[in-house]
C-alpha cells in the first residue's frame, strides 16, 4: 500500500443489528435490509449556486492521479478505489463505504437529485418502455434478457449565465423560380445582423468516467426544481465518483454549449437553408455554478452474444440509448423515406408537369 492514500469512511451501521444501512428511494431515507430499521434523511434546500470566476481547483488533479484505498469499517478489508470513487460497496461484506468529506479533495458537491424509485421499479419501467420502442427487435421485446441493474450517481456541473451577443452574418435559402420547362432553383443570399440576449439555465456538463455527454443528454430532462442540498447519507447503496477533470476544463465545455445555444437562438429567427458565415460576439454575466450528483440506473445484459449497456434517468425513469436495434426495421424505414422523396420526382418525370 505504498504511494496509496488512505481515506476514512463514514459509518452506515444499523443501530439495531449492526448491518449496513442503504438509501431507499421509496422510504425517502435509510433502511436496513436485514432488520427493516428505517432512518429518515432530513433534506434541505438552502444551498445556492456560486460564482465560478474565482474557483481554485488545484488539488484535484493530484488527487485524481493518486492511488487511493479505504478500509472497510465493517470487515476491515482494504478496498482499492479505481475511478475516484467516493462511495463504494465493499466487495467482501457488502456494506457501504462513503469517503469522509474531509478526505475528498477538490470541490465538494452542493446539490443532489434524489432517486425517486428503487431497482425493482426500475426494471419494470425498463421493460415497459422497451416494448414501446419501434426500432427494438421484437424477439428482444418478447423475452428481455436477464439484467444486471446498478444505481449510481454521476458527478456533473450545472451552470447558469446571462449573455448578450452582437452578430452579423450571411445566410442563404433556395427558392424556385419560373414554371414548367423554365422551373429552376436559385440560391438567394442575404445579410443578417442584430443583437440577442439569452438566459442560460441549468446547463449540465457531466464529469464521470462512466457516461458521455451524449448518453447523458439522451436521458434528459431532469427536473432541477427538485434538487436538494447534498448529504453523504444519500450515497449509501450507490457507487459514486468524484469528478474526473479539472474545473477549468469543465468551464471550457459549458462555454462551448453556451455558444451553441446562442447560435441556435440567432438562427431560429430566420428562414434559411444554409449558413455562409456567422460572426457572434458575446459577453457573459451572472455566471453561477453548482456541483451536483445525478441519479442513474444502468442495465447490463447480453443479446445475441453482444454486450449492451443502457442507462435510465433515476429521477424520471426515462430510458436513454444503447438498446439493440433491428437492422431490418431501420433498412425498411430508410427505403420508405427514399420512396417518399423519390416517388413524386419519378411521377413528375413520367407524366411531366
Ligand atoms: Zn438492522
Ligand atoms: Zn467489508
Amino acid at each position: 500500500m505504498n504511494n496509496s492514500i488512505k481515506l476514512e469512511s463514514i459509518d452506515s451501521k444499523c443501530p439495531n443489528c449492526g448491518n449496513s444501512l442503504k438509501y431507499s428511494p421509496e422510504d425517502v431515507g435509510l433502511k436496513c435490509e436485514s432488520c427493516g430499521t428505517r432512518e429518515v434523511v432530513e433534506y434541505s434546500v438552502q444551498n445556492k449556486k456560486q460564482p465560478y470566476d474565482n474557483v481554485n481547483d488545484d488539488e484535484i488533479v493530484a488527487w485524481q492521479k493518486s492511488k487511493k484505498h479505504i478500509k472497510c469499517k465493517s470487515c476491515g478489508s482494504t478496498i482499492e478505489l479505481e475511478n475516484n470513487e467516493i462511495s463504494i460497496d465493499c466487495p467482501y461484506c457488502d456494506s457501504q463505504n462513503v469517503v469522509a468529506q474531509k478526505d475528498i479533495k477538490g470541490l465538494n458537491p452542493s446539490f443532489l437529485i434524489k432517486f425517486t424509485f428503487g431497482r425493482k421499479t426500475a426494471l419494470a419501467k425498463f421493460k415497459e418502455q422497451v416494448k414501446k420502442k419501434f426500432f427494438v427487435p421484437r424477439p428482444f421485446k418478447k423475452d428481455i434478457p436477464e439484467n444486471q441493474i446498478e444505481g449510481f450517481y454521476f458527478p456533473a456541473f450545472s451552470f447558469d449565465a446571462d449573455s448578450v451577443s452582437a452578430y452579423s452574418g450571411r445566410l442563404y435559402r433556395y427558392e424556385s423560380r419560373g414554371y414548367g420547362d423554365k422551373a429552376r432553383t436559385v440560391t438567394v443570399y442575404f445579410n443578417v445582423s442584430g443583437s440577442l440576449a439569452f438566459n442560460h439555465r441549468d446547463v449540465l456538463v457531466e464529469s464521470s468516467s462512466r457516461l458521455s455527454q451524449y448518453q447523458l443528454e439522451q436521458m434528459f430532462p431532469y427536473n432541477f426544481d427538485l434538487k436538494v442540498d447534498f448529504k453523504p447519507e444519500y450515497l449509501f447503496g450507490y457507487v459514486v465518483e468524484q469528478y474526473n477533470e479539472q474545473f477549468d476544463k469543465i468551464v471550457d465545455k459549458v462555454e462551448y454549449i453556451f455558444k451553441d445555444q446562442i447560435k441556435s437562438a440567432i438562427l431560429r429567427k430566420y428562414h434559411y437553408d444554409g449558413v455562409e458565415r456567422l460572426d457572434v460576439n458575446s459577453s457573459f454575466s451572472n455566471e453561477w455554478f453548482g456541483y451536483i450528483m445525478m441519479p442513474v440506473y444502468s442495465f447490463e445484459y447480453n443479446y445475441k452474444k453482444k454486450k449492451y449497456l443502457t442507462y435510465m434517468n433515476g429521477q424520471t425513469g426515462k430510458v436513454g440509448g444503447g438498446l439493440p436495434i433491428s437492422k431490418i426495421k431501420v433498412a425498411f424505414c430508410s427505403i420508405l423515406a427514399l420512396l417518399i422523396v423519390a416517388v413524386p420526382v419519378v411521377l413528375a418525370i413520367i407524366f411531366g408537369e
